[in-house]
């Protein structure tokens, strides 16, 4: 009969088990209560695993340590932490597995804190912790970020004698680095007398995490061995602090040695789109198409979202639309792709659509809607989407929405409603959406609330050199000698550097960057013959330099040329002079695009016929036979 009943469990079938166990009277042994509590947690049938659990105790059944664990595990993996615990509270003794169990439960539910705690009894009962009960414990100092716990888990695991475990070590490289204690996990990491490709990869991605790219370089070059999760690694760290034509080089050189798998793709198609390197990115296209998993969602959406950072939406809507099944991040990325290129009325149809679709939105997806209300100046519809938010979706607006509705109210110039909506906010306003203020105080003019704005501003900001600028410029074009005065001083003051314009171009695959001013690039004659050349024919068409931007009281002169050299009209002829005359120029502005650049750029793109597409700091400008879509305000 017991055969039976572990035939039936084997195949899932727990109810049909629990019926034979109580049509039947003869003595059940651990063995099949084993196979029973084993098979309820593989399936997480909780309910079920708490009648057996019941009737195994009216049975007046004793279970053992070996039975009690595996009880703590089911009631573990079934989420039932209490059941768990009630069961560990009355076992008469614990062993060391008994321990670990309750403690990675607790851990693996986001309780760490008591995890360490019942760790810390586990000593005082005097229960010696085994290597995986330390590296379990190790993670949870990770995830806590608790340095001083990890070292005295670190002295524990020396005393204990397990130091030279390759698994507890690579828990303590890998606690360390979480805890940003890079020094000691390197010293852990040299320590070890044996490693293998988990504890290489520990001390990878450690570098990672904690900004250490030259580091994690070195590591990488060094590994005997690499596997997908060693590259990627590598990728991600370029990526992800800001070195993208590096992280392509390394998805280049992977691809001799493993096949790419999807979180590599993601990773590389993000590093394109900071780079708004269009070719790369529909090469990593191609790779995906080759491979084969081109719909899953991570990597279909990351695809959308490099396309719309690259200023192409056409291409990102391509990618949505041969999506087999799109879910909440395609819809909210394709959305926001919309909006932050400028194309208002395209991304409010697309999420009507979803909307119709059955679709729920987030709060991320209304983050779209609003931006896209403030592009296409749909200020009425702005509002009743804000309300909708909350009334229909249930979903409260947060500092991000808010900052879109000021945006919005500025930009169609009702700038006394746009300091009242901040003023009846529930929340404090952040430096978003004071600076969504500032911006519209700037378009509109309005020197006496710049003033209050950016006080409000610099008060969370005081260093933030823009706010500066930004002033000085509506002193500048009001003519108000003492403001520019009073904004230098108030720099020097708090010692406010500007940080350095610079702008970066993808030709040839190659990253070119130019800083303002910069003569140091190889192609500098030609290039600065180009902007010459360009800057005669823009004031035959009656461009006029607007000198107001240019900070400083310099000589006139002097002025225009220093806006010549601005780091994205550099990149901007780079690109003229290297690219074929059909190919869209792209360029990426670390800063906010100046008034008189802007206005130069309208001109160059009417004068050599081309789309120029600058992503700067706030949004993206779509510039086309002379006009720009952001319609001049940004
Ligand atoms: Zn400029
Ligand atoms: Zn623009």
């Amino acid at each position: 009969m017991a055969w039976d009943i572990k035939t039936v469990c084997k195949q899932g079938r727990i109810k049909e088990a629990l019926r034979i166990m109580q049509r039947n009277s003869p003595p059940i042994e651990t063995a099949t209560y084993s196979c029973i509590f084993q098979s309820c947690a593989d399936k997480k049938f909780l309910t079920e695993a708490k009648l057996l659990h019941g009737h195994m105790i009216q049975r007046g059944y004793k279970a053992g340590f070996i039975l009690n664990n595996k009880i703590i595990t089911m009631y573990v993996k079934c989420g039932s932490l209490a059941d768990a615990r009630k069961v560990f509270d009355d076992m008469p003794e614990r062993d060391v597995i008994t321990w670990t169990c309750m403690i990675s439960g607790y851990g693996k539910q986001g309780c760490a804190s008591e995890a360490l705690e019942l760790f810390h009894r586990m000593q005082e009962a005097g229960n010696k912790a085994d290597a995986f009960t330390f590296s379990t414990v190790l993670r949870l100092c990770a995830k806590l970020g608790n340095l001083e716990e990890g070292k005295d888990v670190h002295e524990k695991i020396i005393r204990n004698g397990l130091e030279s475990d390759v698994f507890v070590s690579t828990a303590l490289v890998d606690m360390y680095a979480k805890c940003g204690s890079l020094e000691n996990a390197r010293q852990v990491f040299c320590k070890m007398p044996h490693r293998d490709l988990v504890s290489w990869n520990a001390m990878l991605t450690g570098c990672v995490q904690n900004g250490e790219v030259g580091a994690a370089r070195k590591v990488f070059e060094e590994m005997p061995d690499r596997d997908t999760v060693s590259w990627n690694t590598m990728i991600m760290g370029y990526a992800q602090n800001g070195y993208g034509d590096e992280a392509l080089k390394v998805f280049q050189q992977m691809q001799v040695f493993v096949k790419p798998n999807a979180a590599t793709v993601t990773v590389v198609l993000l590093a394109c789109g900071g780079l708004a390197a269009l070719e790369q990115g529909k090469e990593v296209h191609a790779v995906i198409s080759r491979s084969g998993f081109e719909y899953d969602f991570f990597v279909g959406n990351a695809l959308i979202g490099m396309y719309s950072k690259c200023g192409s939406v056409e291409e990102a809507y391509r990618v949505f639309n041969e999506m087999p099944k799109q879910d909440l991040v395609s819809w909210t990325t394709m959305i926001l792709g919309y909006a932050t290129n400028g194309y208002g009325r395209e991304a409010l149809r697309l999420f009507a659509r979803m909307e119709q679709s059955g679709m729920s939105p987030d709060h991320v997806t209304f983050v779209g809607v609003l931006s896209a209300c403030c592009h296409a100046g749909l200020v009425d519809e702005g509002f009743k989407y804000f309300e909708n938010m909350s009334q229909f979706y249930n979903i409260k607006p947060g500092l991000a929405h808010y900052g879109c509705m000021v945006d919005l109210l500025g930009r169609a110039g009702r700038l006394g409603e746009a300091r009242d909506f901040i003023s009846k906010m529930p929340m404090e306003p952040d430096a978003a959406v004071w600076s969504s203020l500032l911006s519209a105080c700037r378009v509109h003019n309005d020197i006496e609330l710049a003033e209050s704005t950016s006080e409000h501003l610099l008060k969370l900001e005081p260093k933030n050199a823009s706010v500066y600028v930004l002033l000085s410029n509506l002193y500048a074009s009001a003519r108000r000698w003492d403001g520019i005065e009073k904004v230098r001083k108030i720099m020097e003051s708090r010692s406010v550097v500007k940080k350095p314009g610079c702008s970066w171009i993808v030709v040839n695959k190659q990253v070119n960057a130019f800083v303002g001013g910069d003569r140091s690039h190889p192609q500098m004659h030609v290039i600065y013959a180009e902007l010459e050349r360009l800057s005669g024919e823009m004031k035959a068409m009656g461009y006029v330099p607007d000198t107001t931007f240019a900070l400083n009281d310099v000589e006139k002169e002097q002025k225009e040329h220093i806006l010549c050299l601005h780091s994205e009209k550099l990149a901007i002829a780079f690109g003229l002079i290297n690219t074929c005359s059909a190919t869209p120029i792209r360029v990426i502005k670390n800063l906010r695009v100046c008034g008189d650049c802007h206005s130069a750029i309208k001109f160059i793109s009417k004068i050599v016929a081309r789309e120029i597409i600058v992503r700067d700091a706030s949004r993206y400008h779509h510039f086309k036979d002379g006009l720009c879509s952001c319609g001049d305000y940004w």
